[in-house]
């Protein structure tokens, strides 16, 4: 008789490896190779709660918005001012309507964190600097936000959201 989660099963008359179940393994290891990130997020997060910001969890992307983060946002000099940001499994936005507004955007982005964990910041960082050299625009040339435009439309420049230069964030100016 085997037990269950252990490496080897009893099947017929003789034993077997079990699966390894890759499916848990990776659900785990998208958590934890954007971790860094998702901490900074957290800490912004829990900075924010505790003077009113509003928190829930969504499809397992912490989401917060409102209080500190809206009058933090409107303190930033122009280029660097955004309306929401994506920081590993936490999105951080001035307002539950902007949240909603670009909710499918910062997921792209997620989806993004996920891949290129703890190197996805610096990457997208190189990405503008080198798309700025080349005369583009440091935003909205980014390959990141490209794709991001590209599979979620919703908040794009076209329908009235504007971005701006930055990292990976959805700006209003
Ligand atoms: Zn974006």
């Amino acid at each position: 008789m085997a037990h269950l989660g252990a490496p080897f099963l009893f099947c017929g008359n003789r034993w077997l490896r079990r699966p390894f179940n890759t499916t848990i393994m990776r659900s785990i290891w998208r958590y934890l190779w954007p971790l860094p990130w998702t901490l900074l997020g957290l800490v912004i997060a829990l900075a924010a709660r505790a003077v009113g910001a509003h928190w829930h969890v969504r499809h397992g992307v912490l989401e917060v918005h409102g209080s500190l983060l809206a009058a933090g946002c409107r303190r930033l000099p122009s280029p660097m001012r955004f309306e929401a940001i994506t920081l590993g499994h936490v999105v951080l936005s001035i307002d539950a309507a902007c949240l909603e507004a670009v909710r499918a955007h910062e997921r792209v982005h997620v989806r993004q964190y996920e891949r290129w964990g703890p190197l996805f910041v610096p990457a997208y960082l190189v990405l503008s600097i080198w798309q700025w050299a080349r005369g583009r625009h440091a935003y909205l040339d980014n390959p990141f936000e490209r794709e991001a435009y590209a599979l979620a439309p919703c908040g794009s420049p076209a329908q009235g959201v504007q971005p701006a230069a930055g990292n990976d964030k959805v700006m209003v100016e």
